[in-house]
């Protein structure tokens, strides 16, 4: 309701100057949150003239609540637009979910105003902070937070939003924080199902009011959008790790003998089709049992890593290399020519490169190299099948290794 007063006394308690001799007051009710007012110095305002400002200020409230309500529904479809590029992001790169935490506590922080914000999510029941704004990362990085522990952890707890208008009032055992600058935050449960996954900090308005019920609104229509984007980054990072598990060798990392197979069968499909020849390649470490034997398994695997790693870097871009068995590598190579010089070009530097690689004097091990010997053998003309062509690159091994090791044959029938 309107109010007015000329009593100077009053109005000089309220802090109005010396100049201000009368007072009416209208106010502007567009929300239960915001207490806003027109004000009239310094003049009477009659009784009919007053219902008239009165109803003014109603149109003005109706004018800026539906100012406010743009406003907010412009920021609300900005942060979700920033959520919707970040799945397009994961979709890309499922590997790096950082860049999506950056832009969730953006998207938050945004729409809310806040000047701070973080997101903390569950691993191996602590929560653990996964990205800032308005906070040093540096400093946060390592925390770690039990259920029921400090606000986050209770709120996490008991999967329920914490809304504080005035921290001194409401937690008044909280000790005072130097870098807030306001006493307001919101500390909201991103939930998945009946499942809490994180939790999501809001504090300092911009500009320095409290959190209203609105802003909550929000903020929770936003976080089981948030909640999604979590869980499916989460899904889209398991099925990258199992694809990846599922294709590669463990202890060399190149490709698995399931996925070779599964290429193979692709460049002989490709091959046929197109009227193309290929290579296979089977190379094969020289006098392993004796290595391992004599300096040791541990010192064979390291052998194993390094000659995976000298053999990669010897091939041409679209090559794929493959741990065959246990000391047995394939390599397939599309589109090398009938005569194989490519091929045995490739092999070459491969025989050169380990060789040179571990060039230095073992402490048991009697040869002063670890060399390899490979065998080549070419789709369509020494094999049409897998099979076929894998035992031809084998005969063509078995002949290098019985010439003496430390060599390359090409098959021949
Ligand atoms: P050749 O010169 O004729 O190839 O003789 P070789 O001793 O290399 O061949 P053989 O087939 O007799 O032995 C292969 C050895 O490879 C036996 C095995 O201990 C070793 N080996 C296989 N897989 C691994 C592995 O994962 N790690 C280690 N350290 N050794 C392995
Ligand atoms: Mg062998
Ligand atoms: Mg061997």
């Amino acid at each position: 309701m309107p109010a007015s007063t000329n009593n100077i006394t009053e109005i000089s308690e309220l802090g109005f100057s010396d100049n201000i001799t009368s007072i009416n007051v209208f106010p502007l009710s567009y929300s239960k949150s915001n207490y806003e007012a027109v004000m009239i110095y310094n003049s009477v305002v009659p009784r009919q003239e007053s219902y008239s400002i009165l109803e003014f200020c109603k149109l003005i409230s109706l004018v800026i609540c539906s100012l406010v309500l743009q406003n907010t529904r412009d920021k609300y479809i900005d942060a979700l637009l920033r959520l919707k590029n970040s799945v397009m992001k994961l979709l890309i790169q499922p590997r790096d979910p950082n860049s999506i935490y950056d832009s969730i506590i953006d998207a938050a922080a945004e729409l809310l105003n806040a000047e701070k914000a973080s997101l903390m999510l569950l691993e191996a029941d602590n929560l653990r902070i996964k990205a800032v704004r308005g906070i040093n990362k540096w400093l946060v990085q390592d925390i770690r937070i039990k259920m029921g522990e400090c606000i986050a952890g209770k709120v996490l707890q008991e999967g329920k939003t914490l809304h504080v208008k005035e921290v001194k009032k409401e937690l008044p055992y909280i000790k005072p924080k130097s870098h807030y600058k306001t006493g307001s935050f919101v500390c909201m449960p991103l939930k998945f199902g009946s499942e809490t996954i994180g939790i999501l900090n809001i504090t300092d308005k911009a500009a320095g009011e409290e959190f209203t019920e609105m802003d909550l609104n929000l903020l929770n229509h936003l976080a089981s959008n948030i909640s999604m984007v979590l869980k499916m980054s989460n899904y889209c990072w398991l099925a990258e790790q199992m694809k990846e598990l599922s294709i590669t060798d463990h202890l060399t990392g190149l490709f698995n003998r399931r996925y070779l197979q599964e290429r193979f069968s692709e460049e002989i499909y490709r091959s046929e089709r197109h009227n193309l020849t290929f290579s296979l390649e089977m190379f094969d470490i020289d006098n392993f049992k004796l290595f391992n034997d004599t300096e040791g398994h541990i010192a064979g695997d390291d052998i194993l890593k390094g000659i995976a790693s000298v053999a990669s870097k010897s091939l041409r871009i679209n090559d794929i290399i493959a741990r065959f068995g246990g000391e047995e590598f394939v390599i397939i190579m599309p589109q090398t020519d009938k005569e194989k010089k490519e091929a045995f070009g490739v092999a070459e530097r491969i025989r050169k490169n380990i060789k040179e690689f571990f060039a230095h004097k073992w402490e048991k091990f009697p040869h002063p190299y670890i060399t390899v010997s490979i065998g080549i053998a070419s789709f369509p003309d020494d094999g049409t099948s897998i099979n076929e062509l894998i035992e031809s690159a084998d005969k063509a091994l078995y002949r290098a290794k019985s010439m003496g090791k430390d060599r390359i044959v090409i098959y021949k029938d």
